[in-house]
């Protein structure tokens, strides 16, 4: 196999960098999702993790591999939430100050909490500005440390631990389903789980209206799309990172996509059967489970529930 950009030892690197500070989730199981699929379902709920996501993971690695002068001056982060989040709270847990480019119409809940985080925020119009300029812009004038949500190679060994753990207390699986994004969770979860469950097919899954990365990975290039209207807010991506493309493209074996009313029927089981919150976006690996898009009878499938940061409000009209 071509050189990749991120391998298994850094996420195991990652993994004892960010242990006692991240969450190890717990794995849980539903007898009722496994009579929905005919598979034995080992969830990975990320939505448990400190700040609601996986998001914390990479976060804290990237912010935990800073030195000297660049801890010093602080850390930068352009998202849409969760990610902004997650670099608000690494950055107080390690000590390093924090400055957040966040969508102006990011959910109330999430520019609420990355301001608690203690970190100062920028917003911005995400249908006209380019955030990733605006960000670099800022960066440079501060000399701020820029971490990217998702194409960073200490951010794609953070989110692999999530895989780690979940083959390390699950066991071997035939399959893992991750969200896809702009690609950085499945990116370390795809190396983790080749290097510890080889034969696991990784299979990624977007929101229908934006397939960026299926158009990407069956294209064999990158491919860039409008901005798509979904309630999936963690991926709104619009193209895969120039990191976690090869990865992708070495190590997933397909993407899938869901639509949003299949996500709001996953998110109704989540709280009515399983009892935890998971949002929109978190809801994507399952909800193509629940469709049956592949046959997984008989298998032992992992599904990773990457977030829980939804507004209640929100989350009651949805499930109403
Ligand atoms: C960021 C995020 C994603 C997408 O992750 P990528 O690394 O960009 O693929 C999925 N779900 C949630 C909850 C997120 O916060």
């Amino acid at each position: 196999m071509t050189t990749l950009p991120v391998t298994y030892a850094d996420v195991a690197a990652a993994a004892k960098r960010i242990e006692g500070a991240a969450h190890r989730t717990p794995v849980l199981t539903s007898a009722t999702a496994d009579g929905m699929t005919g598979a034995q379902l080992f969830f990975k709920p990320e939505n448990l993790q400190r700040m609601g996501a996986f998001k914390f993971r990479g976060a804290y690695n990237a912010i935990a591999k800073l030195e000297g002068d660049a801890r010093k001056r602080g850390v930068l982060a352009f998202s849409s939430g969760n990610h902004a989040q997650a670099i608000a709270l690494a950055g107080r847990l390690q000590g390093v100050a924090a400055t957040i480019v966040m969508p102006s119409d990011a959910p109330a809940i999430k520019l609420a909490a990355t301001r608690g985080y203690g970190a100062e925020v920028i917003t911005y119009d995400r249908m006209t500005e380019d955030r990733e300029a605006l960000a670099k812009r800022i960066a440079a004038e501060r000399g701020l440390a820029l971490i990217p949500p998702y194409d960073h190679a200490d951010v794609i060994a953070g989110q692999g631990t999530a895989a780690k753990e979940l083959i390390e207390d699950a066991g071997e699986l035939d399959y893992l389903f991750v969200c896809v994004g702009g690609g950085g969770l499945i990116s370390g979860c795809a190396l983790a789980a080749h290097a510890l469950s080889p034969g696991c097919m990784l299979i990624g899954v977007e929101p229908e209206a934006g397939n960026d990365v299926q158009q990407s990975l069956r294209k064999g290039e990158i491919v860039t799309i409008p901005v798509p209207k979904t309630i999936a807010d963690g991926a709104q991506t619009t193209f895969p990172g120039k990191l976690t493309f090869p990865i992708m493209r070495a190590l997933v074996s397909d993407v899938l996509t869901v639509s949003d009313a299949e996500l709001i029927e996953a998110m109704r089981f989540f709280v009515s059967r399983m009892k935890i919150v998971v949002e929109p976006t978190g809801c994507l690996a399952a909800a193509a489970v629940f469709g049956k898009q592949i046959d997984l009878a008989g298998k032992r499938v992992g599904v990773i529930l990457s977030g829980g940061n939804v507004d209640p409000a929100a989350l009651a009209r949805f499930i109403a």
